[in-house]
């Protein structure tokens, strides 16, 4: 998801190589301990991320590299505006979800059962946004296995629906809730909290925005 970068903290500036390759590396471990059947991207920021990941994980199905289905959702971080105290970014609003109608193309169910699905966003910040996504994903799937009608293939596909989580960047710093735990969760890289400038947010010289890189702070 995004929100516009309104920085009173350090900028570091990204380039597209330096999110490749951080993607890259991670997606070893993703293989490794997840090896997802699903993609779900966090739009904007998630779009590229997803679209760099799915290259890296592609599944051997017969000896032919498959790529795995990327669905998109719109989440968009509001300030609340009711409250005396107010926190910025409190209260998401959808703005797309999932398309049911392709995503369960090839299943008696709604699609998301018996699915490995990793949600994909550029930042955990707040983690406002990845507590929402997750609340409303296990939500579909309790309603898509409340339509399975055999108690047995209910549960084997309740044990078999898994979610996770990949971020770019992580921030570390105080979160707004704690993820449950069967929810695994991948960064590629730990930040402090500073401001990350993404390069598909440049709407100046891209070129100038890579070179500026040179004095991003060190961490
Ligand atoms: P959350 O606070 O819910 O974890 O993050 C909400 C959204 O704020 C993120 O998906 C991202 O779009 C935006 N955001 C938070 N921190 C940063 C940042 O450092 N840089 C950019 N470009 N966006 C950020």
């Amino acid at each position: 998801m995004s929100h516009l970068p309104t920085p009173d903290v350090p900028m570091v500036r990204l380039s597209y190589n330096d999110i490749h390759t951080a993607i890259q590396n991670a997606a070893v471990k993703i293989k490794e301990e997840f090896a997802p059947t699903l993609f779900i991207a966090i739009g904007g920021g998630g779009f590229i991320p997803a679209r760099i990941l799915r290259t890296q994980l592609k599944t051997d199905i017969n000896g032919k590299k498959r790529n795995i289905p990327i669905q998109a959702v719109g989440l968009v971080l509001y300030e609340s505006m009711g409250g005396v105290e107010e926190k910025v970014g409190t209260e998401v609003v959808r703005t797309q979800w999932l398309d049911f109608s392709t995503l369960g193309q090839n299943f008696n169910h709604g699609g998301l059962l018996g699915r490995r699905i990793l949600v994909v966003d550029e930042v955990d910040d707040t983690r406002t946004t990845l507590m929402y996504t997750i609340r409303e994903l296990k939500s579909d799937i309790e309603k898509q296995l409340a339509d399975v009608k055999d108690e047995k293939e209910r549960e084997r596909l309740r044990e078999e629906t898994k979610l996770a989580i990949f971020v770019v960047h992580n921030k570390l710093k105080e979160k707004a809730g704690k993820l449950d735990d069967d929810v695994a969760y991948f960064s590629a890289v730990d930040t402090p909290d500073l401001w990350l400038a993404y390069p598909w947010e440049c709407d100046g010289d891209i070129e100038a925005h890579d070179g500026l890189r040179a004095q991003n702070p060190k961490f």
